[in-house]
């Protein structure tokens, strides 16, 4: 059966991740133009019902490794291998993020396939599919479309959206991969999930970014007030985690983590490039800054010039009062 193939990634509760769960809906979206279906790749502890629910993403055939381990790049590529040759998909589709960056390329290799990483679109175009990818700084995209099969097609992180318009239950099979030897040369010592507060900001629909205008650490609080009473998380610069202000899960950028809120609010943030590249993609971005020739400005849908001392607490004080709270 020809079709489109996603990893799906779960988190140790068998939740899995908005980020995988835009690239079932994704898959499901292309797969229903091409005439084909989609499946899905799930690995390790994934309960009947939790497999069989991402029907309700669209997709018709989950895959499962049992005996896979969740969270190391190599096996699930050796369990991608398997069901792409064995099922004859002729795409695979990925939802960014690191594992899906490292599990995407290994695939590629493997299967001596074609990629396009960094994607913010599909299409399908004459009965293939066309993947759109940004180049030169986002300031153009191009069409990248496959000359072989299969073709692999890496998302940005949150390029796809959810969409439960799912006809129902997927069918769940389990399959049985034997690993190569390589892939068992790592093993997982243990798996955690880096979270700011309760929430997981690559998740989060509402970001609050603080930088080095916040002045000193505990001036974050104004951050996280703000954070809390949006129904958000707090995100934070380089310049910040590395003077100890918050913890590194939080930063956002080049080395840190990729986000695309609805809403990114940056509350001291100059907008270096460094840290443009992991919230650009946000739908919304507003920015407080003293100084009205900071950069991100320039990129920002509505800035505000002014002290964000005196600008967080009063937006904190307004958001509660039209919450009723
Ligand atoms: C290889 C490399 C990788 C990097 N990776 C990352 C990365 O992943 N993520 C990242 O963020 N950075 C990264 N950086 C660092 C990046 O270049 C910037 O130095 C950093 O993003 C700046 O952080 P900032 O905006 O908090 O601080 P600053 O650039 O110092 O900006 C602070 C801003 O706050 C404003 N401000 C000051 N006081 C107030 C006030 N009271 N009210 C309102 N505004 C105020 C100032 O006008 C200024 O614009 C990287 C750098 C390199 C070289």
């Amino acid at each position: 059966m020809a079709g489109i193939l996603v990893y799906a990634l779960h988190d140790d509760e068998g939740n899995f991740n908005k980020n995988s769960l835009g690239a079932v809906s994704e898959a499901a979206r292309l797969a229903g133009e091409l005439g084909t279906e989609a499946g899905v790749v799930v690995v390790g502890d994934v309960s009947d019902d939790a497999a069989a629910g991402l029907g309700a993403y669209g997709a018709k055939k989950v895959h499962r490794a049992k005996d896979v381990p969740e969270g190391l790049a190599q096996p699930i590529v050796d369990v991608m291998a398997k069901v792409m040759q064995d099922e004859g998909y002729d795409y695979a589709l990925f939802g960014g993020g690191l594992l899906g960056f490292e599990v995407g390329a290994g695939l590629t290799a493997r299967l001596n396939a074609g990629v396009t990483m960094e994607v913010t679109a599909v299409k399908v175009s004459d009965g293939k599919l066309v993947a759109e990818r940004p180049v030169l700084q986002d300031s153009a995209i191009v069409d990248v479309g496959y000359v072989g099969e299969p073709g692999i097609i890496i998302g940005r992180l949150n390029a796809f959206d959810m969409d439960e318009g799912g006809d129902g239950s997927a069918e769940v099979a389990d399959v049985d991969v034997e690993l190569s030897d390589w892939s068992t040369k790592a093993t997982m010592v243990e798996r955690g999930e880096a979270r700011g507060e309760d929430v997981n900001i690559e998740d989060a629909d509402i970001l609050v970014g603080g930088g080095r205008g916040l002045g000193k650490a505990e001036s974050f609080e104004l951050a996280e007030q703000l954070a809390e009473a949006l129904g958000g998380a707090v995100a934070a610069t380089r310049a910040v985690v590395d003077a100890g202000w918050y913890p590194y899960a939080a930063q956002i950028g080049q080395t840190g983590k990729t986000v695309a809120p609805k809403l990114y609010l940056a509350a001291g943030i100059s907008g270096a490039i460094q840290h443009k590249v992991g919230m650009q993609s946000s739908e919304n971005i507003l920015a407080i800054n003293k100084d009205p020739n900071a950069p991100i400005f320039e990129f920002a849908d509505l800035g505000v010039v002014g002290d964000l001392h005196k600008i967080l607490p009063k937006l904190t004080e307004a958001v509660k009062a039209k919450k009723g709270g």
